[in-house]
């Protein structure tokens, strides 16, 4: 069997703050793969019509925008175009905001058409987001959901950000749940999903066993 660019993906979901970005960043670096930021492209789209001052309940017009945008997300810059969004995409008020534009289905198949293009220049990589493992690369050679209590979570946040635990519970908790329950490629486990609870687990460890797992995986897929 020949494993493909679709095929030859690490797909890792999970809610905001389970440490997806951290775990995803240095299994790309141990496995020399590219990493995308699925949610990176999201927060940037948003920022955009934020910027133009766009009613986010136009739906038409936010996906129009999302088709016609020139957006690059790379290991360490985010740029929509040209201007460079890195530290704008991780604002309050677009965070308050991305759940929304993210529900767009519009959005949401421009942003999978570019997501999976992405892998099949790149010949595969790892790519965190939300419905990575069910609805854009269904047939990732390994699968990652990734969870930690609420609590957890929101610390996770205020240590990196700063910020008032209980007021960033209540956000991550939001988030969550409008990304839940949409109705187009909700957060969700997918059935052959690995499911790791990073709360009681070091990085590395959590690293060390995808490592192995995803290069069984690939040997298995070659024999
Ligand atoms: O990962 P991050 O928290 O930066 O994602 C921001 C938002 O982008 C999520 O809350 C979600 O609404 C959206 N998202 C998504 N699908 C993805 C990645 C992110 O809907 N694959």
């Amino acid at each position: 069997m020949v494993i493909g660019p679709q095929q030859r993906v690490i797909a890792i979901d999970g809610p905001a703050g389970a440490g997806k970005s951290t775990i995803a960043k240095a299994l790309s670096a141990r496995l020399g793969m590219k990493y995308l930021d699925t949610g990176a492209m999201y927060r940037a789209v948003t920022f955009e019509a934020m910027l133009r001052d766009l009613d986010l309940d136009d739906s038409d017009h936010i996906a129009q925008l999302a088709i016609d945008c020139d957006l690059h997300v790379g290991l360490d810059r985010v740029i929509i175009n040209g201007h460079d969004v890195t530290t704008a995409i991780r604002q309050t008020d677009v965070t308050a905001n991305v759940s929304k534009v993210a529900s767009n289905s519009g959005v949401r198949k421009e942003m999978r058409i570019r997501q999976q293009e992405w892998a099949t220049t790149h010949g595969g990589g790892v790519i965190e987001g939300r419905d990575i493992s069910t609805v854009v690369f269904p047939e990732a050679i390994l699968k990652v959901f990734l969870t930690a209590s609420p609590h957890i979570r929101a610390q996770r946040r205020v240590d990196q950000n700063g910020g008032n635990v209980f007021e960033i519970a209540a956000a991550i908790e939001q988030r969550d749940l409008i990304d839940s329950t949409r109705s187009d490629s909700p957060l969700a486990e997918s059935s052959d999903s690995i499911v790791i609870d990073t709360g009681n687990r070091s990085i590395d460890e959590v690293v060390d066993e995808l490592e192995t797992m995803f290069v069984l995986r690939m040997i298995d897929g070659n024999s």
